[in-house]
């Protein structure tokens, strides 16, 4: 019973590092956020030590009597959390993340080689939405299903509709995923609902970032329109690194009829074995915060926050993809500022902000992406306003002017971008003023 620290003082240490950078740095990656002590002491208990495999009251191993009402309690939360009548809907929230949630959904829903089409990655996609290049197919679910990818519109970056609609005339998929990882506007789910009909498709919603905006009401509703919604329980929701499936029950005798059973098989016994279930307690108790008014409260200033940085960064003349953000996101185009993602991401790493390089619509290689992708969810969770997010777009701002500068004096090379990076005393100022 000897504690980390006692135990492994080298990987103790590395956390604390960890921590620390977290703690000190401005985290703007869209995708994360920072879960609470309670779902982190879920998370770590010693529910990590059971197996389970099986749902509820029907395990292949004893002694689940407290993780069956575990995992009926997330259930139920799930359910509440999004407002949905067990009637209605189902949930699985065995997945250990939101890339087997997806292929799980895709098994249940599809047989091998049916058509798929899921938003483009470099439209702001995600890879398990069926994303191939011209080269290869990258993803299982575009390696397993064939996959025709629908894009944004080239000018305006907002999703074209018409043009799905025509090419799935042509297609005629059997699944139409929607959903993004950096797309930063609204979606009509009845337009997708409709287009899906047209050819006896489901409908699959993968609200992965947005679900803790969802769940809040601070987004439109995919479940008036989906068959299954898919999320990651770890981004905007705020719980911790898992997966969540949601199916439509229906009348007997219509379509949706047995996707509980689809769906259930799918996440075991054929996609993974015996559920994470510290992870299914902490989701659970991540969906009890979800509920709460508090988080309503949360979900509406992460908005708020986004479109703070946004609009700051357009005052400064800056290109934001869609000119600004109905969600938690926004994306940078750094083209016109003739800056790569790469370097962006590279010079805030140096000064204290931890952002990702992201693909923008157009870019002429996935290789080298064009933007840069900021989130509000986790300094919003650390208590930021919008007043801090301008001040944050002047960090970014006085960042992008310093890479621009260095750039001129380095050329293309990343490799000695870095090594002017190292030697800027203007790098060492900036990170000293962020911290
Ligand atoms: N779906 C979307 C829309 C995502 O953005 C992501 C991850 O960023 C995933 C699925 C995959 O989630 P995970 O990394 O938990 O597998």
């Amino acid at each position: 019973n000897t504690t980390l620290v006692e135990e492994d003082k080298e990987i103790y240490d590395l956390i604390q590092k960890e921590k620390w950078r977290q703690y000190s740095c401005l985290e703007l990656i869209a995708s994360e956020n920072f879960t609470s002590q309670a779902v982190m002491e879920a998370n770590g208990s010693a529910l990590t030590n059971k197996y389970s495999e099986g749902l509820p009251g029907a395990r292949y191993y004893g002694g689940n009597e407290w993780v069956d009402e575990i995992e009926n309690l997330c259930r139920a939360r799930a359910l509440a959390a999004f407002h949905l009548s067990p009637e209605k809907w189902g949930v699985n929230v065995q997945p250990y993340s939101g890339s087997t949630a997806n292929f799980s959904a895709l098994t249940a829903l599809l047989s091998p080689h049916e058509r798929i089409m899921g938003l483009d990655l470099p439209s702001g996609g995600h890879l398990t939405h069926g994303y191939a290049t011209a080269k290869k197919k990258v993803s299982s679910s575009a390696i397993y299903f064939e996959s025709l990818p629908y894009q944004v519109d080239m000018k305006t970056g907002i999703l074209d509709y018409d043009k799905l609609e025509q090419s799935a005339a042509l297609y005629r998929p059997k699944l139409i995923i929607c959903g993004a990882s950096a797309y930063a506007r609204e979606w009509d789910y009845a337009r997708l609902r409709k287009i899906a009909d047209q050819h006896g498709a489901y409908l699959m919603a993968d609200i992965a970032h947005i679900s803790g905006l969802v769940a809040a009401q601070e987004a439109a509703d995919p479940f008036a329109h989906c068959d299954v919604v898919t999320t990651t329980t770890h981004k905007t929701l705020r719980g911790p690194r898992a997966g969540l499936i949601f199916f439509q029950r229906a009348p007997k005798g219509e379509k949706n009829s047995d996707l509980e059973d689809k769906v259930n098989f799918a996440v075991f016994p054929s996609n993974q074995g015996g559920p994470h279930n510290n992870t299914i307690a902490g989701i659970a108790v991540a969906l009890k915060q979800a509920a709460s008014p508090e988080f309503k409260i949360y979900a509406k200033q992460v908005k708020l926050n986004a479109v703070a940085l946004a609009e700051a960064l357009k005052a400064k003349g800056y290109k934001i993809v869609t000119d600004g953000t109905d969600n938690h996101l926004v994306l940078w185009d750094l083209r016109p500022n003739a800056l790569t993602g790469s370097k962006m991401e590279k010079i805030c790493d140096y000064v204290n902000i931890t952002v990702n390089k992201n693909a923008v619509h157009g870019d002429s290689s996935a290789l080298v992406p064009g933007g840069v992708r900021l989130g509000a969810p986790a300094l919003t969770s650390r208590g930021l306003k919008e007043q801090d997010f301008v001040k944050i777009a002047d960090f970014l701002d006085q960042a992008a002017q310093l890479a621009i500068t260095i750039q001129k004096s380095t050329g293309k090379l990343i490799k000695d971008f870095v090594v002017a990076l190292d030697n800027s005393d203007e790098v060492k100022a900036l990170r000293k003023n962020v911290e």
